[in-house]
């Protein structure tokens, strides 16, 4: 099963990419190495590799129907794209169109693009190249984007220097997403800047999670008694909720990471959200209870496994 319903909200996955993409001690560097291990009957194979330590994730679009409209909840990757300090990422030639195709969504049926944040990884398919230039892939889409993150990644403001995998390489990398899938849609005049919360509907609204970027945020699902929490990069790995003190190298901020990070997932636990981390593989989506001072995973969303 790719597409579940919560009260009247039809949800679907579409899949772009799944890969072994970093090893742990990189991007966990403050995580003991024995987390890993003690949690390995369930990280591995989904989410963890033993055998070469490597974080295993996927890039992946949730599409929402909700009150006669399509959402798209982050775009990934992207085609065709220029990433010289993340080379997995750059120029790839995925069938990802294809694959919303298969679920029902032509680009010009979506009507509104949520960016949980401004990494490379979730802004990919806001545009696409033709005849030399980066157009909106969804030309009739509004696309809904934190002013925190568009403000903060935006080259015309000075650019921040750290937060990115791969040194050196890594500041070029966040000037070329802005450049290639962020500006093309802002100057096409499609694009909400918002602050404080926005609501996209009766049953879906956008809140501040900040830390991992400035402007990174949550998508609240609501409806009748259903309730479901789209958290964008707050959890990268599993190993996250039931270790909600991890952090990743990729944050701006890890310390504020960790505090949006406890604060919604105590929220998840406490009104049976499912939760949906965007890099999530296996079956996508968890549900979470508290243990402790920390959380637990009591199940699984029903979506078929990646991998
Ligand atoms: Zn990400």
């Amino acid at each position: 099963m790719q597409t579940i319903t919560l009260g009247a909200v039809d949800i679907t996955r579409v899949v772009e990419w799944h890969a072994p993409f970093v090893p742990a001690p990189v991007m966990f560097p403050d995580a003991d190495p024995r987390m890993w291990r003690d949690n390995a009957s369930w990280l591995a194979p989904d989410f963890w590799d033993p055998r070469t330590d490597q974080v295993i994730g996927n890039a992946q679009t949730w599409v929402l129907r909700s009150e006669g409209r399509t959402i798209l909840v982050d775009t990934g990757l992207g085609n065709d794209k220029d990433r010289p300090g993340t080379p997995p990422w750059s120029g790839l030639r995925t069938d990802f169109l294809d694959r919303l195709l298969a679920a029902g969504v032509r680009p010009e049926d979506v009507d509104v693009v949520v960016n949980t944040h401004l990494h490379a990884d979730h802004v990919g398919w806001n545009t696409r190249l033709v005849d030399g230039e980066w157009v909106p892939t969804f030309p009739n889409a509004t696309y809904v984007i934190a002013r925190a993150d568009f403000d903060y990644w935006n080259p015309a403001n000075g650019h921040p220097k750290r937060g990115a995998l791969a040194g050196a390489d890594a500041e070029g990398d966040h000037r070329l997403v802005f450049e290639d899938s962020v500006a093309p849609v802002h100057r096409a005049g499609r694009t909400v800047l918002w602050e404080g919360g926005y609501r996209i509907d009766g049953q879906l609204s956008l809140e501040p999670a900040p830390g991992h970027t400035p402007g990174s945020c949550v998508l609240r699902l609501e409806s009748g008694s259903e309730r479901a929490l789209f958290i964008g990069d707050l959890v990268h790995s599993p190993l996250q909720i039931v270790e909600p003190d991890c952090d990743t190298c990729l944050s701006e901020d890890q310390a504020q990471a960790t505090r949006s990070r406890r604060r919604i997932l105590e929220r998840a636990a406490d009104t049976k959200a499912l939760v949906f981390p965007a890099h999530l593989a296996g079956h996508g989506a968890a549900e979470v209870r508290r243990e402790g001072g920390k959380f637990a995973i009591s199940g699984w969303a029903p979506f078929e496994r990646t991998g």
